[in-house]
């Protein structure tokens, strides 16, 4: 294969949803509509869980999270009972897709991709780190130095934004703009001025502004109100960062290879499903004492002499097996592993909704979903009506059914399928393809690069 000198651009729209961008609001979004005009299109099957991380992960790595060995935002480090951990940039210890190019010579810009920070050397290239770094404080420029630039640049470049959940919905709409305005004014600085052969950008401004807005503009939203002064405000942001990306391709050589990607997609959030109050209520899980008012689970909470399974909240359930010879404590005897699996995966997807509804939760043992389960994978992945509904991890709420999460209220709840655009092939026109996966993007921007696709990587290259 020829080293091709060709250009290749990466814009990754967190959470932005095939159903909105392609199916609703194209007409709307010309930039992206041109794209798609004028290239391969479709939906793009996140990993299991639909998850920011480990969702870019595998993206830019080719490889599934149970050999990433990431299993979630955070994670369990040891089979004890001091709850979980937060995944960062040296859980991934795969090669990502800057790291291989670089090693062919070639200069990658990376700017906001989950799981970056803390930043680690990037040869030949430049990094700005990813919103889980904890403010500006802690190094964010590969290099260093590059920091005076980035601030200069944006004026002030804003990482994430912090409290989107929160009730201050004008503030939050605003840090959300300035946010992209900055970060694209900075992606176009670079392409301006920076030699570069591979630039991935990542705006987490897109799964935010649906997390917080989300209720103004779904009518099937249970507090949707027609005519609601932010019914439109989901619709203009993606208007205005069609016209960012716009802007940045005006700046391109035709011959650029340009790819606009989302990590996983974003629905109506029906509410939470209490997971730990279901476990007490089927006598899976004994707390020492329930709680008068709601509480996060902990480990002094628990009566572990007399619980064989306890839960974690988040966009989607996790169980965890007090197994005997394994936890501290564990009551669960090897030989019944398997059958509690089998029994709590039944009970799960028959759960009913308040009015006797099959809810169609899916319930996923790690080894069958993933090719090898690095560190510490949890017993049970629980998708609550397929991702319609969130788990709730924290007790006393006396109820099974939540409205609101543990971290703040939210209205979307993540989907499996994100986006994938990708134009500047020639001869395409308008193509849509089917069964596209999250670990198909390296493999296919290696490919169009002339760079041999290494051996562990599990996507397949888009024709
Ligand atoms: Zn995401």
């Amino acid at each position: 294969m020829i080293l091709s000198q060709r250009k290749v651009i990466i814009f990754g729209l967190d959470a932005a949803p095939p159903e909105l961008v392609f199916d609703k609001w194209l007409d709307y979004l010309p930039n992206i509509k041109h794209l798609v005009s004028n290239g391969i299109s479709g939906k793009l099957e996140s990993t299991i869980p639909a998850i920011t991380c480990p969702a870019w992960a595998s993206m830019v790595t080719s490889i599934n999270p149970g050999k990433l060995g990431i299993y979630g935002f955070r994670n369990r480090i040891n089979y004890d009972y001091e709850g979980l951990h937060f995944a960062d940039s040296n859980t991934v210890k795969e090669e990502t897709i800057w790291n291989i190019l670089a090693r062919h010579g070639k200069r990658p810009i990376i700017i906001g991709v989950p799981l970056t920070y803390p930043l680690k050397p990037v040869h030949n290239g430049l990094m700005i780190s990813c919103f889980l770094t904890p403010d500006k404080n802690h190094q964010y420029t590969w290099p260093d130095g590059l920091k005076h630039e980035v601030e200069r640049v944006s004026d002030g470049y804003i990482l994430d934004v912090k409290d989107f959940r929160g009730v201050e919905k004008e503030q939050v709409l605003h840090t959300i703009y300035e946010m992209t305005k900055k970060r694209f004014k900075l992606t176009r600085h670079f392409i301006q001025n920076e030699d570069w052969d591979f630039l991935m950008m990542v705006e987490m401004g897109t799964d935010r502004i649906q997390h917080a807005f989300w209720r103004f503009f779904d009518n099937r939203h249970p507090e949707y109100l027609p005519g609601n002064k932010y019914e439109n405000v989901i619709f203009d942001y993606y208007k205005y960062v069609d016209d960012e990306i716009g802007q940045t391709l005006a700046l391109l050589d035709d011959d650029t290879l340009v790819l606009i990607v989302s990590d996983h997609g974003a629905m109506l959030m029906e509410g939470g499903i209490c997971i730990n109050e279901w476990l007490i209520n089927n006598g899976y899980l004994k707390l020492v004492h329930y709680p008068d008012e709601v509480t996060q689970i902990s480990k002094h909470l628990i009566d572990w002499n007399k619980t064989m399974v306890w839960g974690e909240g988040g966009y989607y359930g996790r169980l965890f097996f007090n197994v005997k010879g394994r936890e501290p404590r564990g009551i669960i005897p090897k030989q019944n592993y398997e059958f509690l699996r089998n029994e709590l995966i039944t009970a799960l997807e028959d759960q009913r909704d308040k009015k006797g509804r099959k809810i169609n939760t899916r319930g996923f043992k790690p080894e069958d979903i993933y090719t090898e389960c690095r560190n510490i994978p949890p017993d049970l992945i629980v998708y609550y009506g397929d991702l319609a509904w969130r788990s709730i991890g924290s007790v006393g709420h006396k109820t099974l059914w939540a409205n609101e999460n543990d971290t703040g209220a939210d209205d979307a709840n993540h989907s499996q399928h994100g986006i994938f655009v990708m134009s500047g092939d020639n001869g395409y026109h308008a193509e849509r393809r089917d069964g596209l996966q999250i670990m198909d993007v390296t493999p296919t921007v290696l490919d169009r690069m002339g760079i041999d696709i290494p051996w562990q990587m599990e996507g397949k290259v888009i024709q």
